[in-house]
């Protein structure tokens, strides 16, 4: 494809997209097709000649979009919110047109600087201390693919931290990595143990597994609104050392995906106090962005996280308006990921970082080469602006608000937890049916799940909450869709309560025969 090739194509393309958000709210939200339609579709082989381009571009329209489940749709409610906006897309176009690796500065000083600064622009909207600012010089923010590549990150840096302390120094000499004796790698590398509860997202067992080490999911009971408090974690960090073991990393959660529960972090922070080797890590994946909202930070215990927490990651490709992907990994001191991932063979050595006067980006992430992302965000909050940002995420969390009013209205539906910002967890419990015990209830529930999931034109997902009382088997209402208005959920909301309906007619249909 040549430039003129390109400028055509390329117009067009934006044109199909545009045609696409015009019908985006006709479309049912999920994809109707049946495992393998694409497999058997699609030649099995990569075509021998090259093909005109508008016959590729029209393969999406045909073969690529019926099988596409429309997370962009305003009727889109499972999960989480992927916003995508066309600032985003935009941004995410430029990036690719200059399409580079940007692992140091020098790589492309544009890129490491403009990371910098959007950083700490979501920084600084979001409340989080100067600590965390890259400007501080001492800690400091970095883009990243998702939460669990941040955990994952998160839980390197911790191990190292833990093993330096335990070899009894932890900080560098000018400059300088520290090494960790190899026997005191040996005689802790394999004892040291993750926490997080049973709420944590699965980027806890899996930092577990790429580590080889063990994750405690500590329980967590109804009664404190599924938060894991400090008491807990104390208990489950003294019995391992009793046994030998060395606590290095609790994952704690601001809105787990359950039910958005937020942990005790301060309390959680104290404990931490007497267990000195062990690194506090908050996953906000999904709730970290509310941060932008003054009135909530205490809801989500800002100032315990500016106080207590080593590190801190969010999505803006959540809630947050940015196109996928596009992770913040916080950290307060970014010594702890220096020290685990500056690893300079001499082809990467360049003059500006040996004398310190640059940021390589490399060094703070696993990878080497990485995206440019740090457009999409400034060019998303230089659109919105932040109260654009703020007023999105006002809308999702007053949509919440009267959709909980209506559950709580409803003779069929009961609240499971209290609404967490834009997210609704709620079961059907009929209050004339006091007869129906929990095990029923959890019966009934699923199988609503079942014939919601059978339709095209809903899109909810179920959980289990697991807590010391009892399992409670829910569905999850996930509001903060960029398109969504009220009347898209009530639309959903009035699906639900129909084949809750549907349930309970079926239900007592069969308890009389
Ligand atoms: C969505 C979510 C994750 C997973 O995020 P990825 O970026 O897909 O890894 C982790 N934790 C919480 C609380 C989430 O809501």
């Amino acid at each position: 494809m040549d430039i003129e090739q390109f400028r055509k194509a390329g117009y067009a393309a934006v044109d199909a997209i545009c045609d696409y958000y015009q019908t985006l709210s006709e479309r049912p939200v999920k994809a109707q097709v049946q495992p393998g339609y694409l497999l058997d579709k699609l030649p099995k082989e990569a075509p021998a000649q090259g093909e005109p381009f508008h016959e590729i571009a029209a393969a999406f329209q045909n073969d690529i979009l019926p099988g596409i489940t429309h997370w962009q749709s305003p009727q889109f409610f499972a999960y989480f919110p992927a916003n995508s906006t066309f600032e985003g897309m935009i941004a995410d176009l430029y990036a690719a047109s200059v399409s580079n690796p940007g692992f140091n500065w020098i790589c492309s000083p544009a890129c490491t600087e403009l990371e910098q600064v959007v950083v700490d622009w979501v920084a600084k909207m979001l409340g989080l201390g100067p600590s965390f600012w890259t400007s501080s010089g001492v800690g400091g923010g970095v883009i990243m693919g998702s939460a669990s590549e941040a955990a994952l990150t998160a839980a390197m840096a911790a191990r190292e931290r833990s093993l330096r302390r335990l070899a009894g120094h932890e900080h560098a000499a000018e400059n300088g990595q520290i090494e960790v004796p190899d026997e005191i790698r040996q005689k802790y590398g394999q004892k040291l143990v993750i926490y997080g509860s049973t709420q944590t997202h699965s980027l806890g067992s899996k930092a577990a597994i790429m580590l080889g080490l063990p994750f405690r999911a500590i329980p967590v009971s109804a009664e404190d609104g599924y938060s894991l408090r400090g008491d807990a974690v104390r208990k489950a960090m003294e019995a391992d050392v009793a046994d030998g073991l060395v606590p290095f990393l609790v994952i704690a959660t601001v809105g787990t995906t359950s039910s958005g529960a937020v942990d005790r972090i301060s309390e959680i922070g104290e404990v931490l106090k007497d267990f000195p080797t062990t690194f506090l890590h908050v996953d906000a994946a999904w709730a970290g962005v509310a941060y932008a909202l003054p009135e909530y930070r205490e809801l989500l215990r800002l100032s315990e996280l500016n106080e207590y927490v080593d590190s801190f990651a969010t999505n803006l490709h959540k809630w947050g308006l940015t196109t996928f992907d596009c992770t913040l990994l916080y950290v307060r001191d970014r010594q702890d990921l220096t020290q685990t991932f500056d690893v300079t063979p001499a082809f990467l050595r360049s003059k500006e970082a040996d004398a310190g006067e640059v940021i390589d980006y490399r060094n703070w992430q696993i990878a080497l080469g990485r995206r440019f992302r740090s457009l999409k965000i400034w060019f998303v909050l230089r659109s919105y602006g932040v109260e654009g940002f703020q007023r999105h995420l006002e809308r999702g969390i007053s949509q919440c608000k009267q959709l909980a009013e209506a559950v709580r209205q409803s003779t069929t539906f009961e609240l499971v937890t209290k609404p967490s910002l834009a997210l609704l967890v709620f079961r059907l419990s009929p209050s004339s049916r006091s007869d129906l015990t929990n095990d029923t209830l959890n019966v009934l529930n699923q199988r609503l799940h079942d014939r919601l999931n059978a339709r095209y034109d809903v899109f909810l997902t179920q959980t289990v909450l697991h807590s010391v009382e009892t399992n409670i088997f829910c569905i999850r209402f996930a509001m903060g869709g960029v398109r969504t208005t009220f009347e898209d959920v009530q639309a959903t909301w009035s699906i639900v309560e129909a084949e809750g309906e549907e349930v309970l007619k079926d239900w007592d249909e069969r308890s009389v025969e």
